[in-house]
């Protein structure tokens, strides 16, 4: 075999086999060491200097240019943390396996983790940001491959809690009405994405009311999440005048900058809730006294609830158990009384109240014995933190 047909391996490369044997020193001293210690370059590598090595090409000698064109990439966002990630071409990875098989020693760290690490350093150096393994501002992908570098932006999270004061607006934009309706989603999305500079926008939900409820009272939580934002400092005092002056029927409180662990925690959150329903009776006008002896039958029950056949599509069907925590009339008039509710997290208050046609068991409508119908909801209250 002759000798230039050999790949090239630097003194780094060989340190890095024995990456895992003393700390505090550069793999160019731990190759030194091996070196000195007779833990010669296997026969089949050719030493070289860096610049010619087959593995790592001489990348750490260029690791301020690297660092230099991802500060000009990511220029124009705001952002504290980073994180670096590379990607190496096959040919190379397969290299160092063999390379570091070779010289006997399993304890070896790989090319991509000195990269990562020795750039990483640099660029906080230079740039004054810190590295973030967790939950990154910005993550650097270098390809080796392209010799390019991607940048992954992390989405903004504001939390907040928010009111629909009119009825008719979805909670999140809906396909069919997407440009044309309004929602709770696109009126704050929209106030809050030119502040962030963001690409779009997706609100989180801590549940949903229907299209026809008003949500009042306290409010539902809801995450909005703005992705590749260009700024993270955003002024949410400003945003949220915004909104609640847009006169869309959309208000907001409590915002606050979270994190995406905050979307987990406001969809997993399950409260009991407070309603305000005007109820009609079908054919028919509403009785007082009939209905105040209904309310207080129902009041402290558990009903039985099949999965209504209008959400068939997005839960299973089953049947749950809930309970009526508290039930009261509040007026009533010739067509209609108007109660006030308060139920279990996960109740479908309407089939409460119309029976759903028998697939909710114990229904206002079955105790009060006539088929009645929802007119108007509003949720008034969730009951958080109970
Ligand atoms: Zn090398």
């Amino acid at each position: 075999m002759e000798g230039h047909n050999l790949p090239n391996v630097c003194t780094r490369c060989l340190g890095r086999a024995f990456a895992m044997k003393g700390s505090g020193i550069t793999n160019v001293a731990r190759g030194n060491d091996a070196l000195a210690r007779g833990n010669l370059i296997p026969p089949t590598f050719t030493h070289s200097k860096e610049s010619d090595c087959n593995i790592c090409n001489g990348i750490f000698g260029r690791l301020q240019g690297y660092s230099n064109q991802m500060k000009m990439q990511s220029k124009n966002y705001e952002y504290e943390t980073f994180l670096i990630g590379s990607r190496f071409p096959q040919e190379v990875i397969d290299l160092e396996e063999k390379f570091q098989a070779a010289v006997r020693d399993s304890e070896g760290e790989s090319l991509r983790k000195e990269f990562n690490r020795e750039l990483g350093k640099q660029f906080e150096a230079s740039s004054g940001k810190s590295t973030n393994f967790n939950d990154p501002d910005i993550t650097f992908i270098i390809d080796m491959n392209y010799d390019s570098i991607k940048l992954q932006i992390k989405s903004l999270f504001i939390y907040g809690t928010y009111l629909k004061l009119i009825r008719n607006i979805p909670q999140t934009r809906w396909i069919k009405y997407s440009e044309i309706t309004d929602s709770v989603e696109s009126v704050i999305g929209e106030a809050i994405l030119p502040l962030a500079g963001g690409h779009e926008f997706f609100l989180h939900g801590a549940g949903r009311e229907d299209v026809d409820v008003r949500m009042l009272g306290n409010g539902r939580e809801f995450v909005l999440e703005v992705t590749e934002p260009l700024r993270r400092n955003i002024d949410l005092e400003a945003a949220q005048i915004a909104i609640n002056s847009s006169g869309k029927g959309v208000e907001v409180h409590n915002l606050s900058l979270a994190d995406k662990n905050k979307v987990i925690e406001v969809k997993s959150e399950r409260n009991n809730k407070t309603y305000v329903a005007k109820i009609g009776v079908k054919g028919g006008t509403p009785e007082k006294q009939l209905m105040l002896n209904s309310l207080n039958a129902v009041c402290g029950k558990p009903i039985y609830q099949r999965t209504p056949l209008r959400v068939a599509e997005s839960r299973s069907d089953a049947i749950r158990e809930r309970n009526i925590l508290d039930a009261r009339l509040l007026e009533m008039d010739e067509n209609s009384a108007t109660v006030e509710i308060t139920a279990e997290a996960g109740t479908y208050i309407k089939e409460f109240i119309n029976g759903d046609n028998g697939r909710t068991k114990g229904s206002l409508s079955e105790v009060y014995g006539k088929s009645l119908e929802v007119l108007e909801l509003d949720v008034i209250k969730i009951h958080r933190g109970e």
